[in-house]
């Protein structure tokens, strides 16, 4: 990647600079926007590089425009291939993390619902060490939106203010992150990812009622427990004192990939070290998103 990547604007590549919009716009005022996080993964013997489940991430901004009622819609094919564009114009060999994000532009009041404006960000991101040593989460006095008050299932830009306030006082408090509690006091997520237990070998997650992003990693690792692990997967409720009682958690999202959990509110989750399942699920995941282990169920679109 060069020093001053491109980026695309309405139509156009632009420089970094360059990618600007009006401070007066609904984007702005209102965080009248919906976007997405994809990771792109360099496998360096292939020279390649692969985007994980683009179709999955760019079917998910298509609904949350319709979700946000948007006066028009980009369709995931064209995003998709825009995204693929962008990526090879600045030549990424390395990680990447893509943010696409489709906005109200003009200077409309709250009703506008247009114009539509998109851009489209990437920029090299390793994963953090945190991947590999776990994560200490704190259960969050702030609460998950829910979503009776925005719609909690799509990337919608203003939810994020509700993330937000929750990893800053996470931080204050000197955890890594935090664990959002849904208006009924279930467990729902993190501020920018899922959450799984192990429990007597069983792998449990809020299902998707619970007011959660219905997230693309959680779906792959539903699927891998299943099919590559023969792991028994449990969509339900989940209370805040059974994450005292897993022997395992793990958090997953794009951006995060398969994090664990190490400790809750201070309290060892299991030994207090990454567990086996974590550990192994982790590994295949890795495997997978790089293009390391053959793709049979169609998860990786190669950039070049
Ligand atoms: N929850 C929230 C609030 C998120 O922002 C994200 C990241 N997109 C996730 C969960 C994980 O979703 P995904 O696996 O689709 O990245």
């Amino acid at each position: 990647m060069s020093a001053d990547p491109l980026v695309y604007l309405n139509g156009e590549f632009v420089p970094w600079d360059d990618a600007k919009i009006h401070v007066f716009t609904p984007a702005v005022k209102f965080g009248a926007g919906v976007f997405e996080g994809l990771r792109a993964y360099w496998n360096d013997e292939q020279e390649q590089l692969y985007v994980f489940r683009m179709t999955e991430h760019m079917d998910r901004l298509e609904y949350s425009q319709r979700c946000m009622r948007f006066a028009e819609i980009f369709e995931s094919g064209h995003v998709s291939e825009m995204t693929l564009e962008l990526l090879r114009r600045n030549s990424f060999r390395a990680g990447v993390h893509i943010r696409p994000t489709v906005f109200v532009d003009g200077i409309g009041n709250p009703e506008a619902t247009g114009p539509i404006g998109i851009y489209i960000v990437a920029v090299s991101r390793p994963s953090p060490a945190i991947v590999k040593t776990g994560c200490r989460a704190q259960v969050s006095s702030w609460q998950r939106l829910s979503d009776r008050a925005m719609p909690a299932r799509i990337k919608a830009n203003a939810n994020y203010n509700n993330s937000r306030l929750a990893s800053v006082q996470a931080a204050a408090d000197g955890y890594d992150t935090a664990i959002l509690l849904n208006d009924r006091g279930m467990v729902a997520e993190g501020p920018g990812m899922c959450l799984f237990i192990i429990r007597d070998g069983v792998a449990i997650t809020p299902s998707v009622s619970n007011d959660i992003l219905e997230s693309i990693t959680r779906d792959a690792v539903i699927t891998l427990f299943r099919e590559q692990f023969d792991i028994a997967v449990v969509e339900r409720d989940v209370n805040r004192s059974e994450l005292y009682a897993a022997s395992e958690a793990f958090f997953c999202g794009t951006a995060w990939e398969v994090t664990p959990i190490i400790d809750v509110d201070g309290l060892k989750v299991g030994s207090g070290e990454v567990g086996p399942m974590t550990r192994a699920l982790q590994d295949h995941y890795f495997d997978l998103v790089h293009g390391r282990i053959g793709d049979t169920r169609g998860c990786l679109t190669q950039v070049y």
